[in-house]
């Protein structure tokens, strides 16, 4: 990452809206943006190869859920974060992978430009391919900042995303025995 750029951008942006990058408050600035970008965009250039890794002697073939575990983003029309919560679930078809593993994927693709329907099938997605359960679904809800503070205004107004794979597109079932674990936690 060139953190140079980043700083020679954010000092043009202060320019920009009529600031004096050379205040005091602002002398710094651009350093520490630049800083702050590189770890909320290390996603884009960490290795994904083996993000999940199987948990070695362990198999299970009920559905595994992890839901609300929350994170963070940046929607990639605005630079705004977007904040809110994932809810992951798989049916293996023997192996297992960590539960934290899951959550390090989610922060692997949210540390990075995104937008929630990409970060949803991203994430669906590298499940299928590293675990290769017999399905998956990701649900996301979120509420971006770019819709709370400008343009629209709606504060507190969410967006969800799905995306479901194997056997939870195909059998109804599944995915009603997903959202009745999700929806119990919320009673
Ligand atoms: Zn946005």
């Amino acid at each position: 990452m060139d953190t140079r750029k980043i700083e020679d951008g954010v000092r043009l942006i202060l320019e920009g809206i009529g600031e004096d990058p050379e205040r005091a408050g602002l002398r710094d600035t651009p350093k520490r943006v630049a800083k702050m970008y590189a770890e909320l965009f290390s996603g884009l250039h960490l290795p994904e190869n083996d993000l999940l890794k199987p948990i070695e002697g362990e198999t299970h073939d009920e559905m595994v859920m992890l839901k609300d575990i929350p994170f963070y983003s940046i929607c990639e029309h605005h630079l705004l974060p977007f904040i809110g919560k994932a809810h992951i679930a798989y049916i293996p078809a023997g192996q297992i992978v960590g539960l934290s593993d899951l959550v390090k994927a989610l922060e692997h693709f949210a540390n990075r430009p995104q937008v929630q329907e990409r970060l949803t099938t991203q994430l669906a997605d590298i499940i299928m391919k590293q675990v290769r359960p017999k399905g998956c679904m990701v649900i996301i809800d979120a509420e971006h900042l770019c819709m709370s503070m400008r343009g629209i205004k709606k504060p507190g107004s969410r967006t969800l995303t799905s995306a479901v794979r194997g056997t939870f597109r195909s059998r109804q079932t599944t995915r009603e025995e997903m959202l009745a674990l999700l929806n119990n936690h919320h009673q």
